[in-house]
């Protein structure tokens, strides 16, 4: 049984204002990524190449939450976060707060592949990568009108200037794919911009193994949207490994434990999860999360919201 699965974060645009426009291109990116990710998978390919394919994807998609599209941080900055993590080793890489690496993820990869630490943040994630050969790109290559606006927004909020609530997509977003390959490999790998106006030199879940990230082969792949702390102080994505592993919970019921503890807790959030026999689960408190899913018989579905989940 070979399965991938995408999401593109749990900060969808309200059902009322999305427009017809940013829907057909919203799961065009969905589309896109779940084929990046497939090309792989399906000729046989490693778990850990077919995550990193969709979520490159995903990164140069502006639809989302991560690479071109991140959203702005208090300074009106870009500060990027990303994780890989191989289920075969358990080897993984992050990067947080970089600053000009076209695509986090990959840099991410070099770090798991080089091996020599797990976790590299700031100047040092920026300059390993331009070692490494990466494309490297100033600050306004993420910037995107629509972030703009939201920066603008959270702005206005803390001036008191704002008489209404700002939405998920205002807020968050967030980018992932976990896998299962032929071999029986799981991986997972998420990246994103963080939430619009946090602090500068925050970091989120994603690049915090155990948190926002992880595979471990036999057990589960997660990648999980949303904000960050609740998940961190959580340790969901482990939790959910954790579930499985020891409680001999069944991944339905584990995924949605956690999302119903985080809703408790006050978080929007959503994951997405494979389990070692190829079962996935795609879960969300919000009212909706892009997601997407692929499996051997060569199905693609995508959605955004409750209802829209459907084959392509
Ligand atoms: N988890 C991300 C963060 O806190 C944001 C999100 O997924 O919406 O950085």
């Amino acid at each position: 049984m070979t399965t991938l699965a995408i999401h593109g974060g749990a900060g969808t645009i309200p059902r009322g204002s999305m427009t017809e426009e940013s829907y057909r291109v919203a799961r065009d990116g969905l589309r896109m990524a779940l084929a990046a990710g497939w090309n792989v998978l399906g000729k046989g390919g490693l778990a850990i190449d077919a995550v990193q394919a969709a979520v490159v994807a995903l990164e140069n998609h502006p639809s989302f939450n991560a690479g071109h599209g991140a959203v702005l941080n208090e300074k009106r900055e870009h500060e990027l976060d990303a994780a890989i993590m191989d289920g075969r080793t358990l080897a993984a890489g992050a990067v947080a707060s970089a600053r000009h690496i076209r695509n986090p993820i990959l840099a991410a990869r070099r770090i798991m592949d080089e091996g020599a630490c797990l976790l590299l943040s700031g100047a040092g994630a920026d300059d390993f990568a331009r070692t490494q050969g990466l494309d490297m790109v100033s600050q306004d290559y993420f910037t995107t009108p629509l972030r703009q606006e939201h920066w603008q927004r959270a702005d206005d909020e803390r001036a008191g200037k704002l008489n209404r609530t700002r939405t998920e997509a205002e807020k968050h977003g967030t980018v992932g794919a976990v896998a299962l390959d032929d071999h029986g490999n799981l991986a997972a790998a998420t990246s994103t911009g963080g939430y619009t106006y946090k602090r500068a030199g925050r970091i989120g879940d994603t690049p915090v193994i155990g948190a926002g990230t992880y595979a471990r082969n036999g057990v589960v792949a997660v990648s999980c949207t949303g904000l960050g702390e609740y998940f961190i102080r959580r340790c969901t994505a482990h939790d959910i490994a954790s579930r499985i592993l020891y409680g001999a919970e069944a991944l339905d019921q584990a995924a949605e434990t956690a999302i119903e503890e985080l809703k408790e807790d006050g978080a929007g959030a959503g994951l997405i999860a494979i389990d070692a026999a190829g079962n996935i689960s795609l879960v969300h408190n919000t009212e909706g999360m892009y997601r997407g899913k692929a499996s051997s018989e060569g199905v693609f579905s995508i959605g955004i919201y409750a209802d829209d989940f459907s084959t392509i």
